[in-house]
Parts: C-alpha cells; sequence; structure tokens
C-alpha cells in the first residue's frame, strides 16, 4: 500500500470518530439519529435551509459572519421513504455537518475560501468530500451503536437491510458503514453503467491482505453480469445472488479463492449494490495453494 493512500485512510477513519464523538456528545443512546438535534445544539453558531435546489448541489455550507448557513437540497423527498426527509437528504445535512467540524475544513471556510456544492454519498472522489461523508457515516452509524449489531454475525444483505430500518439511513450508506466496521472478511462494491464505480473492503479482509476493491474496472464476474444483464436500465427494485472468484472483484492478482455475492439494485439512484463475502477458511486455503 502506497503511504499517500495509507494517510487518505487515517484522515477518513478520523471523520468518521469525530462525527461518532458528536453523536455520544449528543447525549444519543438508541438510533434513529436526527442530524437536526445536532444543528439545534450548535445554536445560533449554524442555520440550515432546505430547499428544492434541483442539479446544482446535494448540499452546501457557507460562512456569512457570524454565523455557518447549510443548505440542503430536499429533492431527493420526491423518492419513497418513511419520515420528513429521505434519507439520502439527511446524510447530506451530515456531510455539510462535517464541513462545519472538521477543523480544517471549518477553517477554510472562515478564511475566506469559498463555499462549494456537494455531491454526496461517496459519489466524489476528492479528499475533503470523502471525509465529509465519513463524518455523515459515523455521526447517523456511530460504532457505539451499530458495532455489536454488525459483528454478532457473518454479514448478509437481509441483516443490512434490517439496521437500515432502524437507523432510518440509505441502504447504501449502511452497506458501506457495515462493511467499515465488519471483523468478518466482506466488501462492497457499487455498480453503474456495468463497471465498478467505488467500493471499500472491511477490516475484517484487510488482515488478509485484500485492501482495495478494483475501482473503475467492468464487472466481469460471470453470475454479477447475468444478473445485470436481466435489466440493464436498473429502473426497478429487484436483488439476487451468485460467486465468483476474489480476484473479480479487488486488486490483489494473486490471491484465488471463491466469494459469494448479494445483488441488489436500487432504482432511484440507477445503482447495483453487491455484498461480496468469503469464508475466512477458503481465504487460507487459497493462500497455502499459491
Ligand atoms: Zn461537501
Amino acid at each position: 500500500m502506497t503511504i499517500d493512500w495509507k494517510l487518505e485512510q487515517a484522515q477518513i477513519e478520523k471523520a468518521a470518530k469525530l462525527g461518532e464523538q458528536i453523536t455520544r456528545d449528543a447525549g444519543i443512546v438508541a438510533p434513529p439519529i436526527d442530524p437536526f438535534t445536532l444543528i439545534r445544539n450548535e445554536g445560533k453558531r449554524i442555520k440550515a435551509f432546505g430547499d428544492d435546489f434541483g442539479r446544482d448541489f446535494d448540499g452546501r455550507l457557507e460562512f456569512q459572519s457570524p454565523k455557518f448557513l447549510l443548505f440542503y437540497n430536499t429533492k431527493y423527498d420526491e423518492w419513497p421513504h418513511d419520515g420528513q426527509h429521505h434519507p439520502k437528504v439527511l446524510f447530506t445535512i451530515g456531510h455539510e455537518l462535517g464541513h462545519y467540524f472538521l477543523e480544517h475544513h471549518r477553517n477554510y471556510l472562515r478564511s475566506g475560501g469559498g463555499a462549494h456544492g456537494s455531491m454526496t454519498e461517496f459519489q466524489s472522489g476528492r479528499l475533503v468530500e470523502r471525509e465529509a461523508d465519513s463524518f455523515s457515516s459515523g455521526l447517523l452509524m456511530p460504532k457505539y451503536l451499530l458495532g455489536q449489531i454488525v459483528n454478532r454475525n457473518p454479514p448478509n444483505m437481509n441483516l443490512v437491510k434490517q439496521a437500515r430500518g432502524q437507523f432510518e439511513v440509505s441502504l447504501t450508506s449502511m452497506l458501506v458503514r457495515w462493511v467499515q466496521l465488519c471483523d468478518f472478511p466482506c466488501a462492497v462494491a457499487s455498480i453503474r453503467s456495468s463497471a465498478i464505480e467505488w467500493g471499500f473492503c472491511s477490516p475484517g479482509f484487510k488482515r488478509a491482505g485484500v485492501f482495495k476493491v478494483k475501482r473503475g474496472a467492468p464487472v466481469s464476474s460471470r453470475t454479477a453480469q447475468a444478473f445485470m444483464g436481466e435489466d440493464v436500465s436498473f429502473s426497478k427494485f429487484r436483488e439476487g445472488e451468485g460467486y465468483s472468484d476474489v480476484s473479480h472483484w479487488v486488486e490483489n492478482d494473486d490471491l484465488r479463492f471463491v466469494v459469494e455475492e448479494q445483488y441488489l439494485v436500487v432504482p432511484s439512484t440507477q445503482q447495483m449494490l453487491v455484498l461480496i463475502t468469503a469464508d475466512e477458511d477458503d481465504i487460507f486455503n487459497g493462500r497455502d495453494s499459491e
């Protein structure tokens, strides 16, 4: 692993920890976490405005002395959801709070750095955006509330869906957070236009030397290709399962062992999510045969 990548990982983990700390300090002891509570706790230092901002941005934080203005796009409230706001809107508010609470983000804005429009939920590759996404994940799904649920049983999509309901977050952000907290070997990948858009490996996978999902690569697992082929538009919710060799998903070319795949299509974002799981015994047998 390169030093840059490790440093970035450390920054991103630090952002998630700060998000968790804010939720913990607010005295929240059960999900779901309402980010508006955290905004109210800041009193006059920050004020939030929701509106349909079309395609301009998901969220935006501006410093207008002496306070911060947090804008969030409510267009996603048109998507089906329970509660007042769609989880994507709440995640966006968490993301903007990241720009507010992360010291180097806040200092940048306070010192006259221009506000930027954020695209949230792992769509941006920029480090500050990934930090803000990670902060939001920590804030809405803190380890002290989610960690035990994640590590009670080997991961599967049904458990992730249950937790998503409890925490009232999007399935995408719950899957990512689940993998980030998981001691079992697993990974998540997001597929758009037949290619791997982004992905993450669990600490359980990292311990086995599997660090990175192949970003940008075309999907090469046959069972995943077949599932995609049933309806490439990703316009309807559907689920499926398959399996392949781990080398289809991760950057380690030297590893050979079977992984199980669980697929789920999210029509609102025209995205396919894949939960990739491995058996610890298979990983180490794969090593021995090298
Ligand atoms: Zn942002």
